[in-house]
């Protein structure tokens, strides 16, 4: 029997009516709107529609979004400059500094300076620190949005067997983070798991996935996972974005592996709009920052 597909897309809007509703309490509460600064530095295309669907989004809960947009060839102190304006702005809640930078600017230099309270991609060392300890302030959009799929669509992680295949900074890690913790936003269903954590060092990578209960896939390569890697049952969850010239395409081999698995979610129209609706849970809960 083919898997249930985890719609990322119709549950993102779910989530997006939820969340327009608390913006219009906000507001009224608080007599300004949650605000989100965006900041792209140069012309890299897919970077440009990144923005453009973040601030569509914002526009459609209520969230007033304000882009500052960097010419390529700005230099690490000029953007060190406006991210510190950024930070003393009181207006401001979010900042988001949309990746990847010029290659002139260290990302991480730039990502360390964000204040920590307005870090809703939640990439600042003290608040990855605080999740890891599992105390977290945000939660990353990406592996939050993975989470969130499970969570709604009724999938208990606790006590299963995750293998997550990837291990970035933005994605993997923290995801595997996340299904590890003892205690989850989410309910004890949504953490707890047992995770292994794969990368391009894994020996016998096939073998690895095929134990999976859970299996995420964070690779960056077209199709990678292919259904005989996939432990019939199983719930695959396809984190990658790959422009191809059959259009974009996950790290899973989406017609083979919903055949095998129990649960999939689609590339376009899965993780990509959950990490959307995650960055505007974390706009409104930077805003609600004195409350916290
Ligand atoms: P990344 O920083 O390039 O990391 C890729 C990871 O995959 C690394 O840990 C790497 O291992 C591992 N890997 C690469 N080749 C492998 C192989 N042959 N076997 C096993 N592991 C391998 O990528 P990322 O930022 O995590 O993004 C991953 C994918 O997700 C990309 O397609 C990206 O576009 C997509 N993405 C989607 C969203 C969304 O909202 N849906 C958000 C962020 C990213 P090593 O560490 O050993 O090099």
């Amino acid at each position: 029997m083919a898997a249930q597909i985890l719609d990322g897309k119709a549950l993102a809007a779910q989530i997006e009516a939820e969340l327009a509703e608390q913006v219009a309490e906000f507001i009224e509460n608080n007599a300004h709107e949650p605000v989100l600064a965006a900041v792209l530095v140069g012309e890299d295309p897919a970077s440009a529609v990144y923005v453009k669907n973040k601030r569509l989004a914002c526009e459609r809960v209520g969230i007033d979004s304000r882009l500052y947009k960097l010419p390529e060839s700005t230099d690490e102190e000029a953007l060190l400059e406006r991210i510190a304006e950024l930070n003393s702005d009181e207006e401001v809640h979010g900042i988001l500094v949309q990746l990847p930078l010029p290659a002139q600017i260290r990302e991480q230099r730039i990502l360390d300076a964000v204040h920590p309270f307005k870090d809703v991609d939640c990439f600042h060392p003290e608040n990855v620190g605080r999740l890891v300890q599992g105390r977290p302030r945000y939660l990353p959009c990406t592996p939050h949005g993975c989470l969130q799929l499970l969570h709604r669509y009724g999938i208990s992680v606790a006590g299963k067997h995750a293998v997550v295949v990837g291990r970035s900074e933005i994605v993997g890690k923290p995801v595997a983070t996340l299904l590890a913790a003892k205690e989850s936003p989410l309910g004890p269903d949504a953490c707890n798991a047992t995770v292994t954590l794969c990368h391009s060092r894994t020996r016998d990578l096939a073998a690895m996935c095929r134990q999976a209960d859970i299996l995420v896939a964070a690779i960056g390569r077209p199709k990678f996972i292919t259904a005989e890697m996939v432990k019939p049952g199983a719930v695959v969850i396809d984190v990658g974005i790959n422009r191809t010239d059959q259009g974009l395409v996950g790290d899973v081999d989406f017609a083979a592996v919903k055949e095998v698995a129990s649960a999939i979610t689609p590339v376009p129209r899965g993780v990509g709009p959950m990490t959307i609706a995650m960055l505007l849970v974390n706009t409104l809960a930077a805003a609600s920052v004195d409350t916290m």
